[in-house]
């Protein structure tokens, strides 16, 4: 018999909620404004990251593993509660290791996944490169190719990657390329770059307008040779595959789609971080601030509004939590509950940061307050993993049963 309904969480997530927020509170909020100020990768926050077992393949397995799928989800509120540009910088490297984990085999795993971090002494990053300047939302019409050269059993990528979280600045680079051009999505794997591989280099680096503590930059792949043991899932696996696309026989994409929508709510999650930190802090002030004589919490259009915000983070929350747990639990995700989580989250985000700056009036818009930042940051949320409107094309698709283009 399945077991009773709870919402309670359990010791051990109450801990590990407990012992982010003290490091999101502690180390994260005070160094918030000065990295985003300064717009470079914060070192000393990963190292002290590091330090405590936070930034290591050991905690983010252990938090992966959980079997109500829920830890990765308070990890990610919790960090982003702190500010989201130090979580992607601390966090950016799971993207990668999420690459590897969705596509390669469990060798390729315990190889690979713990040089994604290094070690508090010597620390690694990682990045998932998968979007062109011509291929974001249309991951077919990807560019870079992976030809395989069976003389030295190597494969040689050519290409340039663009928006790549640690892009260029990482050791490890997981790269999706073209191997069939001619299959579009169905002709294409994931590769492994090891850390110090000649003919990779960092493009630009780009200037944004939130999360500007992490790194985004291009990454370019000129004959780039990497071994044959690097394509993840191994050689006889992609024939397999290519073989079958070739034959027009159903890919494997309900595969795909399952890791995608188990992978959302996490990002979900920290734009719920960010919708928080943002109603907490505007609440606050609105109990304090006075005008015509009175608190201006005291006016239904500003209570109205902080009620409203509270709802929609509440109801995100619940919507993340389903989808972790039906990821976890292996459920179908047969309305794209993985998509609806990070859409409501995503939007949740940037429409409660833009109320708190209204709350807050002339002070919500000055960079004395952390509220503009917040709302910089929640942009993001509706544009990468996945837009907004790919979210909805999912969910619809979904529902519906018809391949909506
Ligand atoms: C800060 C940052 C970090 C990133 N990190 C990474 C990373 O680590 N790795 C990585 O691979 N990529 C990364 N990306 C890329 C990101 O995933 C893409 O920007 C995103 O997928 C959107 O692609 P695009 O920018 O090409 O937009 P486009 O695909 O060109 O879309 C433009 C607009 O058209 C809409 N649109 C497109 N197709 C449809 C459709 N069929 N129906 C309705 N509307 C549609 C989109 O929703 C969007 O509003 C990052 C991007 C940013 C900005």
């Amino acid at each position: 018999m399945a077991s009773a309904f709870s919402m309670e969480l359990n010791e051990d997530q109450l801990q590990i909620q407990k012992w982010v927020h003290d490091f999101a509170e502690q180390v994260m909020r005070p160094a918030a404004h000065e990295w985003d100020e300064r717009e470079e990768t914060p070192w000393p926050i990963i190292e002290e990251a590091a330090k405590i077992g936070l930034y290591s393949f050991d905690f983010v397995s252990q938090a992966f593993f959980d079997p109500t799928g829920l830890t990765m989800c308070l990890v990610n509120e919790e960090l982003a509660w702190g500010d989201a540009g130090l979580t992607l910088a601390i966090l950016g490297s799971t993207l990668g290791l999420a690459g590897i984990a969705a596509n390669g085999t469990p060798e390729q795993l315990i190889e690979w996944g713990p040089q994604c971090y290094g070690t508090p002494e010597k620390i690694q990053m990682a990045a998932f490169c998968v979007s062109e300047a011509d291929a974001g939302s249309d991951v077919s019409a990807l560019r870079t190719r992976a030809v395989y050269d069976e003389a030295k059993d190597e494969w040689v990528l050519n290409g340039t990657k663009t928006w790549i979280t640690n892009g260029g600045i990482a050791d490890i680079h997981v790269v999706v390329a073209s191997v069939d051009p001619d299959l579009g999505s169905r002709g294409q794997a994931s590769f492994i770059v090891p850390p110090g591989t000649a003919g990779l280099s960092a493009g630009q680096k780009f200037k944004k307008m939130g999360i500007r503590a992490s790194h985004t930059g291009e990454v370019i792949l000129d004959d780039v040779r990497v071994p044959g043991s690097c394509l993840l899932g191994g050689k006889e696996k992609l024939d397999e595959r290519l073989a079958r696309a070739k034959e027009g026989k159903r890919s494997n994409s309900q595969a795909a789609m399952a890791t995608f929508e188990a992978t959302r709510p996490a990002v979900g999650a920290q734009a719920l971080g960010i919708a928080r930190a943002a109603y907490e802090y505007s609440l606050d002030y609105a109990k304090e601030r006075k005008a015509f004589g009175r608190r201006i919490i005291e006016n239904q259009g500003i209570a109205f509004k902080l009620a409203d915000m509270k709802t929609r983070i509440d109801a995100s929350r619940l919507l993340i939590w389903r989808a972790a747990w039906m990821g976890a639990t292996r459920q179908p995700f047969t309305a794209g509950e993985g998509s609806m989580s990070k859409l409501f989250a995503g939007e949740t985000a940037v429409w409660v940061t833009e109320e708190a700056i209204q709350i807050m009036g002339g002070y919500g818009y000055i960079r004395e307050h952390p509220v503009e930042r917040w709302h910089r940051d929640s942009k993001i949320y509706t544009i990468f993993e996945g837009t907004s409107e790919v979210q909805r094309l999912v969910i619809a698709r979904a529902v519906s049963g018809i391949h909506i283009p």
